[in-house]
């Protein structure tokens, strides 16, 4: 009998996930079989990683070869090649086939897609945007990407360049990015620009700065987005000031997004996002002033449904719908 497993492979910059899922009850239950999670290897090269991912996968799978492997990964890559463009987290991680590697490592057909992309679908089949047309769903933690599901299906657009929504410009005059642009919404409202602002601000106003700079034992270089929202509840001004800003610009951001897309709702995750109404309830307001003949009570703005493992569900989705097709 062939093997009705699938095998669905998340890697991030510090940890692997790995999930095997029987392929039929997957389909209408969305849940795994097994998980493990393990570090990253050390030294981190795909040449390093790789075999490590397919030794750990094997013995998962008993040695059975999967049915289909769905590959989930941060940053730019291209999703028809099966490509890893480049994985800044993990050095040489740069024009790696990946996809192709894995497939002739377990002998079955394999693609790629990236962890915002993935997430998305996740929270489209088993989340909160179950049936939104369109859909948007941001995932905002140490940086900020997006995916977009458009009747049903993830758009990848040319060179698999869709809903990069991190990289939209909010701040013409903003901080460099990674990618070459300056101001993009990730390094104005993700979580490591929501510390890097309150920092900055505590440097500039020390005596304003003392219930922050409390929480943190007198250590400006120990403020976290967390610490942030801990001080925007309790009503410090300049936590408020921060916190504000960033809801301010993710406001910009997703008042573009929607007049292009309109979309019908858009979900907020990723750690940032964890604070739920004390992020929504202040984005919502904002987009009053960066939007337009759209009321923006139609549009449904809610935080994530799905934990951490979101990118694994949405790999392991991903190939179990290429699997029925
Ligand atoms: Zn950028």
């Amino acid at each position: 009998m062939s093997s009705e497993k699938l095998l669905a492979i998340d890697i991030g910059g510090t940890k692997i996930a790995l999930g095997i899922a029987d392929h039929a009850s997957f389909s209408s239950s969305g849940e795994f079989q097994r998980v493990e999670k393990f570090p990253v290897p050390e030294l981190r090269r795909p040449e390093l990683v790789i075999p490590v991912i397919v030794d750990r996968s094997l013995q998962l799978l008993a040695r059975e070869h999967p049915v289909a492997v769905g590959i989930s990964i941060g940053g730019p890559l291209d999703h028809e090649r099966g490509v890893v463009l480049n994985f800044p987290h993990l050095p040489g991680w740069k024009d790696i086939p990946l996809a192709s590697i894995l497939a002739e490592a377990f002998d079955s057909p394999t693609t790629l897609d990236n962890d915002a992309n993935l997430g998305a679908l996740a929270e489209y089949h088993w989340g909160i945007g179950k049936g939104a047309n369109p859909f948007l769903n941001l995932t905002i933690s140490t940086g900020i990407g997006g995916g977009v599901i458009l009747d049903g299906k993830l758009v990848h657009g040319v060179a698999s360049g869709g809903g990069e929504v991190g990289h939209i410009t909010v701040q013409t005059d903003g901080p460099l990015c990674d990618c070459g642009n300056r101001g993009c919404l990730e390094q104005m409202a993700s979580g490591t620009h929501i510390a890097e602002r309150a920092r900055e601000l505590v440097r500039e106003r020390p005596g304003e700065g003392r219930r922050l700079l409390e929480m943190v034992d007198g250590t400006i270089e120990k403020i976290r987005a967390e610490e942030v929202l801990e001080g925007y509840r309790m009503g410090d001004a300049l936590a408020t000031k921060a916190w504000l800003e960033a809801a301010e610009y993710l406001a910009i951001g997703l008042g573009s997004i929607i007049h292009v897309l309109s979309p019908e709702r858009i979900v907020l995750g990723g750690g940032v996002a964890m604070a739920g109404d004390d992020l929504i309830t202040p984005v919502r307001e904002r987009l009053r002033d960066h939007v337009f003949y759209i009321p923006v009570d139609c549009i449904d703005l809610q935080p994530a449904s799905l934990g951490h493992d979101s990118a694994l569900l949405g790999a392991a989705t991903m190939v179990a719908l290429e699997v029925e097709s």
